[in-house]
């Protein structure tokens, strides 16, 4: 009897980090997570347009990947974004 494993020996993903990825712009790189509408439950102001981004919007949230001295931790850097603002940045 043969048994297909593969679904089952796969590692399972690390929660949190499903979403996020590298994102190179012109003043360095950056991690992008996506936020989907139903996890977006706070008014945030995008810098890009310098709009609030509404409860429920699908947007995206942007951190340094190297914060530097400026901070800590590039958690602190984060700035919750539209994700048109964020692809229109360079
Ligand atoms: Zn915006």
């Amino acid at each position: 009897m043969v048994r297909r494993r593969s679904k089952h020996t796969r590692p399972a993903r690390p929660l949190g980090a499903h979403h996020a990825h590298a994102e190179d712009k012109g003043d360095g790189r950056w991690i992008v997570r996506t936020v989907p509408g139903a996890k977006a439950e706070k008014e945030y102001r995008c810098p890009g347009c310098d709009q609030p981004i509404r409860p429920g919007t699908p947007h995206l949230v942007a951190w340094p990947d190297d914060p530097g001295w400026l901070a800590d931790s590039g958690l602190e850097s984060r700035r919750h974004w539209h994700t048109a603002c964020w692809q229109r940045r360079r």
